[in-house]
C-alpha cells in the first residue's frame, strides 16, 4: 500500500461504484471504498482489487478518517432518496471545504438543492453525470461535472485520468455552475431515448414492411455503421440482432417482450422542455411510445378490432433499406439538434454558460449517445460559438439536409404501411415547421381571441389588437 490516506472516498459499491473504483484505481489513485452492506465491500475487495490500491472501509467514520484533507468523496447510489440518505449521514463527519461529488443520475433541481445546503455549510458539491453504462464506468465513461469551479479543479487529474478519449481527448470538461452537468446529462439521456426509439422504427419498418430476418437487419444496421450514423446505439443493434436463444435456437428478439421500461430521465427532459417551451417532439414521441408499449393488453386487443393497411412493403426493398439509412441519420441528427436547442435554452435561464462545442465534444466517447457525427456537430458550435440553432450551421453534417426528402420518403412508407414511426415522423415535422417562416399559430392566436378575448398581434402594425369576432 501507498500512502497512509487515500485520494478519494467512494460510497456506494453498486454496478456502477465497483467500476469506477477500479477504474480509479487502475490509473494509480488510492480509493477507499464503503458500502452500506458491507458484505458487498468485503466480496468486492477479496473479488476484484486485486493489487490496485482500494481500501475497503467498514464504517463511515473507518471511511471518511482514509482520506486525505480537504477530503473528496463520490457517491454512486441510486438517485432521489439514497443520494440524500447518505449525504445526510457523512456530514456530521466532514469538515469545511471537503468534496462531496454524486455521480448518479440525480434529478438537476435536487442537485441545486443539494448544493446549495451544502455551500451552507461550507462544503462543496459537484453533480457529475457518468454515461456508458458498466463498460464505461469501468473502462471510460463520457464525464458531464457541474458546480463550482474549486470543486472541479480539485478532482480534474483523476476525472481526466479515468474519461474516455477521442483521439487523445478525454471526454470530460468543466461544463458550468450548479447542476450544470447533471443537466446535460438529462438532456444526454432525452436524445438517447429519442435515438433508440428511431433505431426501434427502423428495425420494425425492415421486419415487418420488408419481411426481413433479425439476421439479414443485422446486416443492415452493421452496414450503417461503416457509415454517417456510425454510432454505439447503431454499433450494437447488429450484435443484439445476431444474437440466439441459448434455449429455443431462435433469434432472441423476437423472444424478448416488447414492453420498454425506463427510470424516468426521459420523461425529465421532455417535461423540462416544456417547460422552458423548447420543442423537442423527437425525444417526447420516444418517451410516448415506451409508456405506450406498456399497454399491452389493451393493444393486443385492439389488433383484432381495428384495421389498417397490410404493413408488408411492395416496392424496391434494397433501395428502400438504403433510403432509410440515410433518413435515419437525418432524424438522428434532427433529434440531436433539438437537444443542443434545449441546452441553449437552459444556459440562458439558468445562467450555465455551456459551451455547447465542449458538451459535443464530451459526447463523441464513452457515452451511450456517442456518433460519429458528433464531431460535425462539435465543428459547427467551434466555429460559431453563438450558434442560435444547430439547423442554422453551415457545418451540420454535409449530408443532413440533402437526406431529409429519404426521411420524408420513409414517413410516407410507414403511413402507408400503418407501421407507427412517431419519431421518424417527429423529426420530419420538427424540420419542417422549424424552415417553415409562417406557421399556421395565426390561425390559434384567432381562435384564442374568438373564446377568450386573448387578443392578436398583427404582421401589418405594431400593438395589440382584439376582433369581435361574434358580431356580424
Ligand atoms: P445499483 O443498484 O447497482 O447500486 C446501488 C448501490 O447503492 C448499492 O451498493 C446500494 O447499497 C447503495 N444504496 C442504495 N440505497 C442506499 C441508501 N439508501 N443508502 C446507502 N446506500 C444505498 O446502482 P447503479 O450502480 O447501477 O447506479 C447508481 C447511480 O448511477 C444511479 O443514479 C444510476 O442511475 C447511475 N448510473 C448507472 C449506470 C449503470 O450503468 N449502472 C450508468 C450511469 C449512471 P446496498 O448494497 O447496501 O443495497
Amino acid at each position: 500500500m501507498g500512502n497512509q490516506y487515500c485520494d478519494l472516498g467512494l460510497a456506494g459499491l453498486g454496478t456502477m461504484g465497483r467500476n469506477l473504483a477500479l477504474n480509479i484505481g487502475d490509473h494509480g489513485f488510492s480509493v477507499a471504498v464503503y458500502n452500506r452492506t458491507g458484505e458487498k465491500t468485503r466480496e468486492f475487495i477479496d473479488r476484484e482489487v486485486e493489487d490496485r490500491d482500494i481500501r475497503g472501509c467498514f464504517s463511515l467514520a473507518e471511511f471518511v478518517g482514509h482520506l486525505k484533507r480537504p477530503r473528496t468523496f463520490i457517491i454512486t447510489v441510486p438517485a432521489g432518496p439514497p443520494v440524500d440518505a447518505v449525504i445526510e449521514e457523512i456530514i456530521p463527519l466532514l469538515s469545511p471545504g471537503d468534496l462531496l461529488i454524486d455521480g448518479g443520475n440525480s434529478f438537476f433541481k435536487d442537485t441545486d438543492r443539494r448544493g446549495r445546503d451544502l455551500a451552507e455549510k461550507g462544503l462543496l458539491y459537484l453533480g457529475l453525470g457518468v454515461s456508458g453504462g458498466e463498460e464505461g464506468a469501468r473502462y471510460g465513461p463520457s464525464l458531464m461535472p457541474g458546480g463550482p469551479k474549486e470543486a472541479y479543479e480539485r478532482v480534474e487529474p483523476i476525472l481526466t485520468a479515468i474519461a474516455a478519449r477521442v483521439k487523445g481527448e478525454p471526454c470530460v470538461a468543466y461544463l458550468g455552475e450548479g447542476a450544470a452537468g447533471h443537466y446535460v446529462k438529462m438532456v444526454h439521456n432525452g436524445i438517447e431515448y429519442a435515438v433508440m426509439e428511431l433505431l426501434a422504427e427502423a428495425y420494425d419498418l425492415l421486419r415487418r414492411g420488408l419481411g426481413l430476418s433479425p439476421g439479414d437487419i443485422a446486416g443492415i444496421f452493421e452496414a450503417w455503421n461503416r457509415g454517417e450514423a456510425a454510432s454505439f446505439l447503431v454499433e450494437i443493434t447488429g450484435p443484439i440482432l445476431r444474437r440466439l436463444d441459448e434455449k429455443t435456437g431462435k433469434p432472441l428478439i423476437d423472444l424478448i417482450l416488447d414492453q420498454a421500461r425506463q427510470k424516468g430521465t426521459g420523461k425529465w427532459t421532455s417535461r423540462e422542455a416544456m417547460d422552458l417551451q423548447v420543442p423537442t417532439p423527437s425525444i417526447d414521441a420516444a418517451v410516448a411510445l415506451r409508456d405506450l408499449s406498456g399497454f399491452k393488453t389493451e393493444r393486443e386487443a385492439a389488433s383484432r378490432v381495428l384495421k389498417g393497411p397490410s404493413p408488408v412493403f411492395q416496392g424496391d426493398r434494397k433501395f428502400f433499406a438504403e433510403q432509410l439509412g440515410r433518413g435515419l441519420h437525418a432524424a438522428m441528427v434532427l433529434a440531436f439538434a433539438q437537444g443542443l436547442a434545449l441546452l441553449r435554452r437552459a444556459s440562458q435561464v439558468y445562467d450555465y454558460r455551456l459551451d455547447l462545442a465542449a458538451v459535443a465534444g464530451i459526447w463523441r466517447g464513452g457515452c451511450i449517445i456517442r456518433a460519429a457525427f458528433l464531431e460535425d456537430i462539435r465543428q459547427a458550435y467551434r466555429a460559431h460559438p453563438k450558434l442560435r440553432h444547430l439547423l442554422l450551421g453551415p457545418h451540420l453534417g454535409r449530408g443532413v439536409i440533402e437526406q431529409v426528402p429519404d426521411l420524408r420518403a420513409v414517413v410516407k412508407a410507414a403511413a402507408d404501411l400503418g407501421i407507427p414511426a412517431p419519431g421518424l415522423m417527429a423529426s420530419l415535422a420538427y424540420y419542417d415547421a422549424f424552415r417553415s417562416a409562417r406557421l399556421p399559430a395565426n390561425l390559434i392566436q384567432a381562435q384564442r381571441d374568438y373564446f377568450g378575448a386573448h387578443g392578436y398581434e398583427r404582421v401589418d402594425a405594431p400593438g395589440a389588437f382584439h376582433t369581435g369576432w361574434k358580431k356580424e
